[in-house]
């Protein structure tokens, strides 16, 4: 299925590398207690319950009026954008003699703890950013010169500056399960997404806000609706082996059709689907949209990369993920790694597969946020910034519009790996 999005949406999404992991738990951080909510049952959904009457959302999507968005951020002034990991839910547990060193790097390169989100998110706030949605800041357009996007001029509050925020693989591998990150998200008695989480000491089951970088921020907003522009919030990247957001809902294609096992699959598989339908649905009424890391997160950049198995990702991510979480334009590279030889000033013919197939965003990761519109083919091409152990021991001064990294890496916790500043 394609989808030729006039407009509106744009998501994009960036891979980096994953040789990530999950986190390994082991004693909550320190100084915060997490909420938990007792669990009915750990492998079936939660029963979905109605929105309440009154959204507590409704004073995020109307804190601004129009009259006050007076500021134009004209098509030369940058949106920054930054992208996330799952974030590690019990580091102590993580970078401990329970998670292989291997894995611990890699979650020491690629992702931040709880601790350190929240104070990431609570320094761009305080630096006065305000989450735009990705889908506003391009669109496609038509006129003498043919289709090509443009960079659209944002209305902002007075001393506001736009930002982005994604996050990547919210999938809920099984392998982060098993390093103790938080296993799905949910929707509570209360209407509220929560996520499910397993402490991986007392492997007790709960129900929280304060592990997952999801229900996170979507508190920090609730306290801070001037942080978000007209109730965007962020953008997930989503891949689709192990299905999204917690819930299996992807296809065994080793499951014959005629395979006795099949009609089990099945009905285990559609159980998933139809819970985490209204996990999508009250995500994206609180300001969350959804875009492609393709389903099987592959390397794009790879030497060995078929155009043949981009199209088959391709058509297996749309039929698996673009059915739950609707059309998305936005694509975000696993690894960060472009196509065709990464020379993103020319249009190979993956590219030009994927941009047939609807995608007009292609995000990567770099070192600024930085954007190009192209002048060959309507597609834009962007970078993201990625908060992470590699940039708060080693780029301090790149990210200092947003924070300095001293006042957020968490040494006490992390392996001994370094700092460069
Ligand atoms: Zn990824």
């Amino acid at each position: 299925m394609k989808h030729l999005a006039r407009p509106v949406a744009l998501l994009l999404a960036l891979g980096l590398t994953l040789s990530l992991s999950a986190c390994g738990p082991k004693e909550e951080p320190s100084g915060w207690q997490p909420t938990h909510e007792p669990i009915q049952t750990q492998t079936a959904a939660p029963e979905p319950t109605p929105t309440p009457a009154v959204d507590p959302y409704d004073a995020v999507r109307h804190y601004w009026s129009t009259d006050q968005l007076t500021q134009s951020w004209g098509p030369e002034q940058p949106v920054e954008h930054l992208f996330f990991h799952p974030i590690i839910a019990y580091p102590q547990y993580a970078f401990s003699s329970a998670v292989p060193t291997d894995r611990q790097k890699g979650l020491d390169d690629w992702m931040v703890t709880v601790d350190e989100y929240k104070k990431i998110l609570q320094n761009v706030y305080d630096k006065g950013y305000i989450l735009v949605a990705m889908e506003d800041v391009w669109s496609e357009v038509t006129d003498d010169s043919g289709t090509h996007m443009v960079r659209n001029t944002l209305m902002l509050p007075e001393g506001k500056k736009p930002l982005i925020i994604s996050f990547d693989d919210v999938n809920y591998y099984d392998y982060m399960l098993a390093e103790g990150f938080t296993s799905k998200l949910v929707v509570g008695e209360d209407g509220q997404i929560w996520a499910q989480c397993t402490d991986p000491n007392t492997k007790e089951t709960f129900l929280t806000q304060d592990l997952d970088a999801t229900p996170i921020l979507d508190n920090f907003v609730l306290e801070h609706p001037d942080f978000s522009l007209n109730g965007a919030k962020a953008i997930y990247s989503l891949t689709g082996y192990q299905g999204i957001l917690g819930y299996r809902t992807q296809n065994d294609r080793d499951i014959a059709p005629n395979d006795p096992k099949r009609p089990e699959f099945e009905a285990h598989r559609q159980s998933e689907i139809d819970a985490v339908k209204p996990v999508i649905e009250r995500l994206k009424e609180t300001g969350w949209t959804f875009g492609s890391h393709t389903w099987g997160h592959i390397n794009l950049g790879s030497e060995k990369r078929t155009l043949e198995s981009v199209k088959n990702d391709t058509e297996r991510w749309l039929e698996e993920v673009g059915t739950l979480v609707g059309p998305t334009n936005i694509l975000f590279y696993p690894h960060g790694a472009r196509p065709d030889g990464d020379d993103w000033h020319k249009t190979g013919p993956m590219f030009q597969y994927l941009q047939s197939m609807g995608f007009r965003v292609f995000a990567s990761v770099g070192v600024n946020s930085f954007s190009y519109i192209k002048d060959d083919i309507s597609a834009v091409i962007c970078d993201r910034l990625h908060p992470d152990g590699t940039t708060l021991r080693w780029s301090r001064d790149r990210y200092l519009q947003f924070y300095d990294a001293k006042d957020i890496i968490d040494l006490s916790v992390r392996p001994d790996l370094g700092v460069g500043w």
